[in-house]
């Protein structure tokens, strides 16, 4: 409830020129700056938030992101996920998982494959093949949270899809709502 209460404080702050805001970590005064702000907390290896609010706390070091409207956010990310132009990584078959709210059981069930499979997939260990790649983004798409809107425009982007995997980052732009994949990074 406290953290919540914090939580509002900070975001009806937001237009302010200066602010000062507390540190989630120590407690000191910490600054609010733009930058941009790797998202790990996604679950996802290669996410950055490009233009976020971020509060820096120069006497520890932490560093927390202001993540606006983090359901919109989570949903464009799953959409991001899903649509991108290359075989599905095991950190984005976990977050397609979980997005869905599934455990590894669960999910594994409506692919026809066990848990330990599944597991070698989210980790790394074994290779998604090219078919289940599919049916996990079409899964995903049909059965998690306001994404069955984009499914018939991202099936027919499924050829377009390659088949080796790639490093390639997703940058999120948080006032626009938009994302971009950035290939090599
Ligand atoms: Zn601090």
């Amino acid at each position: 409830m406290a953290q919540n209460r914090k939580q509002k404080t900070v975001s009806q702050r937001r237009r302010k020129a200066v602010r000062k805001v507390e540190c989630t970590n120590c407690g000191a005064t910490a600054r609010v700056v733009r930058g941009s702000y790797d998202f790990a907390e996604s679950g996802l290896k290669r996410v950055r938030l490009q233009g976020i609010e971020l509060i820096v706390c120069d006497q520890c070091g932490n560093v927390d992101p202001i993540i606006p409207r983090v359901n919109d956010l989570m949903r464009l990310l799953a959409i991001a996920v899903i649509a991108k132009p290359y075989r599905l990584a095991g950190d984005e078959i976990r977050f397609l998982r979980k997005y869905l709210r599934m455990t590894g059981d669960e999910f594994g069930r409506l692919l026809h494959i066990n848990r330990t499979n599944l597991s070698k997939w989210e980790n790394d260990e074994d290779r998604v093949g090219a078919q289940s790649d599919r049916l996990v983004r079409a899964i995903a798409l049909s059965l998690g949270d306001g994404l069955r809107g984009k499914l018939e425009e991202v099936i027919r982007k499924f050829p377009e899809i390659r088949d080796e995997p790639a490093a390639m980052r997703i940058d999120m732009d948080t006032e626009k709502m938009s994302y971009q994949y950035v290939e090599g990074a």
